[in-house]
């Protein structure tokens, strides 16, 4: 949603976090701190990634039930579906509308390595078809339209369409590495639209000119869903060699030089954050919120919205909280 035309007020934007599910308890125990940090300044939601092929589907549970226990923040599951027939996405998406998830990230993952992509693994080939079912298999849990009321035998009642909540959908400003261009990105992005999707959140990317003209094309393409910026605070060089590796996006110079020939961790801490908060104040201007991208850590994108003069809410924003409605 976007502000209140009129209000002299500008509401804070929705923040926005993301985490990836730990390997070890220990881990697991600084995650937990993590999350009730995060879960201080309010955020929209937090989104917890999902191992492709499901290795890491308990995990990620086990973060996704935390959050609902522990705060109130919305989770939001990543789901893929490369490699899974449709009787396995069926059961996969039930089991987490079951565990109270009713927000997701619907992407197809990427095939094992070596395996031909374009080759036939699995049922679902797209981020699309996983959008199209996780509506269906939520339509067939709760049918919308007429339904009874418990205790009162013969009345009904028009159920509103509850849930999900948020099917959200990955967008490449850079490109998708295997898209054979521009056009195609815009056109991939709008096909999950039309399959019900209701939020893109991008792909890293290190320059506001990305992202703003990939929003510029959607548009002109007739993608109307609100495109949330991801951006991570970087603040140490093997770590921006690595997310070059993971995402096919280069990486800056302008960034890279000087992390590489930073000495001191706080300094280092510095730069990875000054120029997170740089690009996040450039695309907010247009831009309906802000997706942060953690590392499970809560001290660099804390740093972010200090920055930004974000981390707070504002008490004149108390209307704006993001109530969960379930
Ligand atoms: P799709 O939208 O289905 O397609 C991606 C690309 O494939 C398109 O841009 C296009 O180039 C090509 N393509 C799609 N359909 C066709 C077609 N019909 N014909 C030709 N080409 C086509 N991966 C994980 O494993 N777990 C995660 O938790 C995870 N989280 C992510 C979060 C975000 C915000 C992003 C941006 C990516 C994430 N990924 C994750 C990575 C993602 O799974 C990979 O980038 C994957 O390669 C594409 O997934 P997608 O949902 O974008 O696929």
């Amino acid at each position: 949603g976007s502000a209140p035309v009129g209000d002299a007020v500008r509401p804070r934007p929705p923040i926005s976090f993301e985490l990836f599910p730990p390997r070890t308890d220990a881990a697991a125990l600084a995650l937990g701190r993590t999350i009730d940090r995060l879960a201080e300044v309010d955020p929209a939601f937090i989104s917890v990634t999902f191992g492709a092929g499901g290795s890491s589907r308990d995990r990620s549970l086990t973060v996704l039930r935390y959050m609902l226990e522990h705060t109130d923040v919305e989770p939001m599951a990543h789901l893929t579906c490369v490699g899974s027939s449709h009787a396995e996405a069926n059961r996969l998406v039930r089991e987490f509308l079951d565990a109270g998830i009713t927000s997701f990230l619907a992407l197809r993952g990427d095939p094992p390595e070596g395996a031909d992509p374009e080759a036939g693994i699995g049922d679902l080939r797209s981020a699309a078809e996983l959008v199209q079912l996780i509506h269906r298999v939520q339509e067939e849990r709760e049918p919308y339209g007429q339904a009874g009321i418990p205790g009162i035998p013969g009345a009904t009642r028009i159920r509103e369409r509850p849930r999900p909540e948020r099917v959200a959908v990955a967008a490449f400003p850079t490109g998708h590495p295997r898209s054979r261009g521009f056009g195609q990105d815009i056109d991939v992005l709008l096909a999950k639209e039309v399959a019900g999707a209701n939020l893109a959140i991008t792909q890293l990317f290190w320059h506001a000119d990305d992202y703003l003209g990939f929003v510029e094309r959607a548009r002109a393409g007739g993608v109307t869903i609100p495109i949330l910026p991801g951006i991570m605070p970087v603040t140490t060089p093997a770590r921006l060699a690595r997310l070059e590796q993971l995402t096919g996006v280069p990486a800056p110079s302008e960034l890279a030089i000087p992390l590489e020939i930073e000495p001191d961790a706080d300094a280092l801490f510095e730069l990875g954050v000054d120029f997170a908060a740089a690009l996040a104040a450039e695309v907010l201007a247009d831009a309906p919120g802000l997706h942060l991208y953690t590392f499970n850590r809560h001290e660099a994108v804390l740093a972010v919205l200090d920055r930004l003069g974000l981390r707070t809410i504002p008490a004149h924003a108390g209307t704006e909280r993001n109530t969960r409605t379930r």
